[in-house]
């Protein structure tokens, strides 16, 4: 479909897209990677004024300080990818975005674009709550303030931006210990975006696991972790089979609602569990490998 028209402009500042965003206000809308933004636009959403953010160098960029891993929104799947600090110190999130879309997707796709967006089951939304994810939010007074990503989702592609603001990055603390971790999908075909998503990391101190993170994307209205899977394994010495036989059947309760219309409640609430199940066995293998 042709687009309908539009205003377009490419600020090269936050400060100077922070102005247009708030003088066209509701009708503005930024455009990032435009890998969900124009694939709506396409199927007849009207937006009088686009505000492309890709000339904003300030929002794109990997760093670590303070025991954190600081990315910023405009940063691309492939960058992050490619990144060696990221492969080393944050695996879980270098594989994640290498299963996202396919080489189009990852070239264009950014990891603010991805959780601003707020699908129910966006990879990244899924793995940032795994993670522990902070988000970084550019406000039109100059300020910034940070939330973390089990408060950013609020619904189905709606969050807790307001207008006028932009998500600048996402900061993540590093783990000091042995971790073990693992991202598991179910898709209908290669490439396409994804209907369940699990999400694991595991911290092992030597002695007992702690900060035990399971996450979901596409049981909820949002990416949901899930603190009763989480709080069964915490404080555990070792995790059995049995352990994760149980883990698994209390994530397969989490399902709210039908998923899609390809697959029937029960068929999901079944994958559920074998993909906490999997998840759970291969981030196992990797803390104790
Ligand atoms: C064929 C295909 C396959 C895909 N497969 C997957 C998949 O397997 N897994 C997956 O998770 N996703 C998948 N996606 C979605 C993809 O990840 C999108 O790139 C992502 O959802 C949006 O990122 P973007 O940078 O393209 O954002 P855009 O499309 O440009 O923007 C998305 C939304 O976020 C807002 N926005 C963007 N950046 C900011 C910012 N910095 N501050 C405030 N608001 C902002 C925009 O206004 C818009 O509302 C797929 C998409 C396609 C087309």
């Amino acid at each position: 479909m042709i687009l309908e028209p539009f205003q377009y402009f490419s600020p090269t500042s936050i400060a100077e897209a922070q102005e247009i965003l708030l003088k066209y206000g509701d009708g503005a809308k930024i455009l990032a990677g435009g890998q969900s933004l124009i694939p709506i636009m396409k199927m007849g959403l009207e937006i009088p004024c686009i505000v492309d953010i890709k000339n904003i160098s300030e929002l794109n960029f990997v760093r670590e300080s303070n025991g954190r891993i600081e990315i910023g929104a405009l940063t691309k799947y492939n960058e992050i990818e490619d990144s060696d600090s990221i492969r080393k110190k944050m695996p879980l999130l270098s594989k994640t975005v290498s299963g996202i879309g396919h080489p189009l997707v990852r070239n264009r796709g950014t990891i603010g674009g991805s959780l601003a967006h707020c699908d129910p089951a966006a990879d990244l939304c899924v793995t940032s709550l795994a993670l522990d994810g902070t988000i970084i939010i550019a406000s039109p007074d100059g300020k910034t303030r940070s939330v973390p990503a089990d408060e950013f989702f609020k619904g189905p592609l709606t969050t807790d931006l307001q207008h006028g603001e932009i998500l600048h990055s996402v900061s993540f603390p590093l783990s000091k210990e042995k971790t073990g971790y693992d991202i598991q999908k179910l898709t209908l075909g290669h490439g396409d975006f994804p209907l369940l998503v699990v999400s694991v990391f595991l911290n092992f101190d030597g002695n007992r696991f702690y900060r035990v993170r399971i996450a979901f994307g596409g049981v909820a209205e949002t990416a949901v972790r899930s603190i009763e899977c989480e709080n069964y394994l915490e404080g555990k010495e070792t995790i059995s089979e049995q352990d994760i036989e149980k883990v698994s059947e209390m994530a397969m309760e989490l399902l709210e609602a039908p998923v899609s219309l390809e697959l029937s409640q029960e068929y999901t609430r079944h994958m559920i569990g074998v993909y906490t199940g999997r998840a759970l066995r291969n981030a196992l293998q990797l803390v104790m490998g």
